[in-house]
């Protein structure tokens, strides 16, 4: 019996790049004959003819496979679509623009063979993308491990192979706020580490707005770690030290001097130091309230319209 590779990707919007991708998954397909494949593409409710070039992939190989979903539910949520259908004994998630290089899945596919769970790759450099972006991604990712005591992978995308009992796993982590980078360290397993140049996107543009991407990283770091809700009290404690020292110097004050303090000004400066406080902690209770309020309404995290050409019931 031939082992089984899923590869997943995820697509929106993507009319440009398919072809190209066609093309090297059909090229590494028939490099790669000693194992059984199976592509899905998770269309995330693109606009263009993402899906008719998907269904025409279909036609001609079975081998590709595709969802389609309702409608937009972003990226994250359609590699969860990718973990929850795919059938193969490991699973691969590349993205649709060639970024990710195909050439380099024989290697992932190696470091499995020989016993790791979770090979991923890790940029070396990377095209194409502006200083900004490269300096911002950098960042936040020091930020995240200065944050949380499990380890992260820097420099990781989501390309990478995963073992069916990493598959397992991720299935059962069905929160709706997904940064599924933090999740795979969570995970744990075996893991390798690949390096590759990321090349840059071969078609059409990026999906990513700064908005999405500061979305995405605040998301990170309340899913990941409650540390930020600790900030009230980093904050609370010099605060009543503050408080005690001004109360014992307003006390000595009147005392000793016998004058009186300018009520007004001690009073406008508390006001001000207080409320700034509270407003920064209600900020930050109130994220993770918007988290508890989200999962609590147990949504399902996406809705098929169609998976293979068969209507989705939902049900
Ligand atoms: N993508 C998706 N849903 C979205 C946005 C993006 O499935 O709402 C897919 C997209 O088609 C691509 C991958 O996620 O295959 C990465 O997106 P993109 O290349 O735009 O991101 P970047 O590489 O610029 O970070
Ligand atoms: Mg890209």
């Amino acid at each position: 019996m031939k082992k089984k590779i899923s590869i997943i990707v995820p697509t929106y919007n993507e009319e440009d790049s398919l072809p190209y991708l066609y093309d090297r998954l059909n090229v590494l397909m028939n490099e790669m004959k000693e194992y059984d494949f199976e592509i899905l593409f998770v269309n995330d409710g693109s606009k263009d003819n993402t899906l008719e070039l998907v269904k025409q992939y279909r036609e001609n190989d079975k081998r590709y496979c595709y969802i389609d979903f309702s409608r937009n539910f972003g990226k994250e949520i359609s590699m969860m679509a990718g973990l929850d259908y795919a059938t193969g004994d490991c699973l691969i998630f590349i993205d649709a623009d060639l970024q990710d290089p195909p050439e380099l899945i024989p290697v992932l596919v190696k470091y499995w063979e020989e016993g790791y769970d979770d090979v991923y790759a890790r940029r070396r450099s990377r095209n194409g993308e502006t200083f900004l972006k490269k300096f911002t991604s950098k960042m936040y990712y020091r930020v995240l491990q200065k944050l949380t005591k499990i380890e992260i992978q820097t420099d990781t995308g989501d390309f990478r192979l995963l073992d069916r009992r990493c598959v397992n796993a991720l299935k059962k982590l069905r929160e709706t706020q997904r940064n599924t980078k933090s999740m795979f360290s969570w995970i744990g397993y075996k893991k390798k580490e690949v390096l590759y140049d990321r090349d840059a996107r071969i078609a059409g543009k990026t999906k990513w707005s700064y908005m999405k991407l500061i979305d995405l990283a605040i998301d990170g770091i309340t899913s990941f770690t409650t540390s930020p809700l600790r900030l009230a009290t980093w904050v609370a404690i010099p605060t009543f030290i503050i408080l005690i020292i001004y109360f014992v110097y307003i006390v000595i004050k009147a005392v000793v001097i016998q004058t009186f303090v300018q009520a007004y000004q001690a009073i406008i400066l508390l006001i001000l130091f207080f409320s700034g406080i509270q407003i920064l902690l209600f900020g930050i209770i109130g994220e993770y309230l918007g988290r508890i309020f989200k999962e609590t309404k147990h949504r399902p995290l996406y809705l098929i319209n169609e998976y293979n050409g068969k209507k989705e019931m939902n049900e």
